[in-house]
């Protein structure tokens, strides 16, 4: 069923945790339960997002209620724009002078495993924020960093060290294919960002397609109270 969006038929979704959000049907009861701006709902509908697939329905709440996420959800089923809308709904307004982060620096960092992904993201993101003036930066470097030569790794773990990319100040990371990240021999890297982001309120999210039993225990670590979902193709 073309209309239902990717993926949406026949999945089994398990949520676990304490105090498990209610899941969201529509995109719409986003708006009257969280405040999620009209703008946002639009540029949804805007871009043929007409409802939510299994793990948009149970990851965006449990990221709006400001908690940490294990999801693990196949490939396809709209994983991205579970993080990415409610962390651009978290983020307020750039520009609203109520919102006392405003200006504040980087607020929010996706980390992917490879430059294509990255810039996968990014896109995503650009559509999601149009209408607003987002800081929305594409570290390709940083991107590429944790699975392209060393060389490069090493720079963006030398700028990070020099304070040219700040991150005291992040209040959401998302680690996305972390079943690539986590338990390999790039995590070094990974840790370093983590150890950047350095306040004491950050929400922490991981997404992957698979998490092995040792990328979970990593993962498990390094969420605090976290729920985790999982999403099954049922066999068809
Ligand atoms: P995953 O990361 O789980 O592999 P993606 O986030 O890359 O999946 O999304 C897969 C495709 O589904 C993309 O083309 C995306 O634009 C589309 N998509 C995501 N969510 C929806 C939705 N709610 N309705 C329609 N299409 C969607
Ligand atoms: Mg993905």
């Amino acid at each position: 069923d073309a209309e239902d969006g990717p993926s949406r038929l026949r999945q089994r979704i398990v949520a676990k945790g304490s105090n498990v959000p209610p899941h969201c049907d529509t995109f719409n009861e986003l708006v009257e339960r969280y405040q999620m701006s009209t703008l946002l709902l639009s540029n949804l509908t805007q871009h043929g997002y007409t409802h939510p697939t299994g793990i948009q329905s149970y990851g965006i709440p449990i990221l709006l209620e400001s908690r940490d996420l294990a999801a693990i959800s196949p490939t396809g089923t709209g994983k991205t724009l579970s993080y990415l809308l409610p962390v651009i709904a978290s983020l307020g307004s750039p520009s609203s002078s109520a919102n006392s982060d405003a200006g504040a620096g980087v607020r929010a960092i996706v980390v992917a495993p490879t430059r294509e992904l990255a810039h996968q993201i990014h896109n995503e993101c650009l559509k999601l924020a149009q209408g607003r003036k987002w800081r929305i930066v594409l570290f390709s470097k940083a991107s590429a960093a944790t699975l392209a030569d060393k060389a490069t790794r090493d720079k963006v773990v030398a700028s990070l060290r020099s304070g040219g990319l700040e991150l005291n100040n992040v209040r959401h990371l998302i680690l996305d294919e972390a079943d690539r990240m986590l338990d390999s021999e790039f995590f070094p890297q990974v840790e370093e960002i983590l150890a950047a982001c350095s306040h004491p309120t950050i929400q922490k999210a991981v997404f992957s397609a698979t998490l092995p039993a040792g990328a979970e225990k990593m993962a498990m670590q390094m969420l605090d109270d976290p729920i985790r979902v999982v999403v099954g193709l049922k066999d068809t």
